[in-house]
Parts: structure tokens; sequence; C-alpha cells
């Protein structure tokens, strides 16, 4: 069990807005500052912004267009059910009616491996899948706390070779995936997270 609480398969959202809008939830975590350690990200989208000149001219104005970027505002928590190997969200209507009233999107998912590498496991393949069909930007983080070699890991299944096999994979509980015939990996490292210490994360803690 490490001490960020994050053995549950907790949701990252971000909105469109920046900068990371205030947001008011319930604050449950007393260690948000390590938190917000791991779970500032971002994705390399593109964040459209417009310079507009006020003056009375007619004439069509330039438009710049700058880069896009997702940033992570809020951090829910889902009630959930939980052994010693697996978790389960419950209650998910309770997420949804917070994305609704906050105008979030879910940008991935994190969960930790108490005891186990880091690593995804087939059903973390199909939880992720279900995020990145929705929000290709989304990364699932999986915090192994024991793994020597790896305490961390932002992954993302390859598109299309991943996203591929798991469109077309009906198997549930835990199963082997066959690789991509092209050598490539089913789930890959996430090469556009960035981690912002400036950026502040609000927690939403649904489990009491
Ligand atoms: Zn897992
Ligand atoms: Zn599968």
């Amino acid at each position: 069990m490490n001490k960020i609480g994050l053995t549950q398969p907790n949701l990252c959202k971000v909105t469109h807005s920046y900068p990371s809008p205030v947001i008011s939830c319930i604050h449950k975590d007393p260690h948000a500052s390590e938190v917000s350690r791991i779970t500032s990200l971002s994705s390399e989208n593109r964040h459209t912004k417009s310079f507009v000149d006020e003056s009375t001219s007619n004439a069509l104005k330039d438009v710049h267009i700058k880069g896009r970027t997702y940033y992570v505002t809020t951090l829910i928590i889902p009630k959930q059910d939980s052994t010693s190997s697996s978790c389960q969200a419950i209650n998910e209507e309770e997420i949804f009616a917070i994305h609704n009233e906050q105008s979030l999107i879910p940008v991935g998912w994190i969960h930790t491996h108490p005891s186990q590498s880091c690593f995804m496991s087939s059903v973390d393949l199909h939880t992720q899948y279900s995020y990145q069909v929705m929000v290709p930007e989304a990364v699932a983080i999986v915090m192994a706390p024991t793994d020597t070699s790896r305490s961390h890991g932002f992954f993302r299944l390859s598109d299309p070779d991943g996203m591929n096999i798991l469109r077309e994979c009906q198997q549930t509980g835990f199963h082997t995936h066959k690789e991509p015939v092209n050598g490539t990996s089913i789930y890959e490292d996430c090469s556009s997270i960035y981690l912002n210490p400036n950026l502040r994360l609000e927690i939403c803690d649904l489990r009491h």
C-alpha cells in the first residue's frame, strides 16, 4: 500500500480550459502535494486561442493558432469494490455527474500495483481501451511502489495496432493478448506527458 492512496482505479480528469480553472470539490487527501506531483500531466494536443484586435475596423483580423494542451485539474476517487489483486469502480453515475457539472473530460485513470511490477495487465488494457476510444490522449498511470526498477509508468495502447487488438477481443478477466504482427507493442509509454509542479489539482473523493 503506498502512502499516496492510489490503490483504487482513480480517474484523472481535465478540462479544455487554460489555465486550470478553480473547481470546488471535496478535499480528503492529506497528501495532495504528492498526488499533484504524479498526476500533473498533459498531452501534446493543440490548444486553440485566438488573438483579437479590438479596434473598430471592419477588416478581418489575423487569428493566431497556438499549441493546445490538456491540463489535469481534477482527480476523482470513485466508490469502489476491491480485493487484494483487483479493484472495481462502483456507482459510476457519480463520476459522470461530476463530469457534467464541471465540464470535465476524462483524460485517463490511475491505479496501483501494490505488490506487482509496473506493467499493464490484460484487464488494465481493456480499461484503457474504454478511455482511449473516447479520448485518444487518455493515459493509464500505474503506480508500482515495490517495483525497484520502475515505480510508475504512463501508458497508452499503441494506435492503431493495440487499439485494433483490444477492439476485437471479447475476453474478460485476466487473459493473454496476441502481439501486433508488425513487431510493435500492444501498449507503449506515453511520450506526451509532462509533470508540471505549478498545476493545481483538485481531489473529489467519493468514497465516503
Ligand atoms: Zn493494473
Ligand atoms: Zn482482451
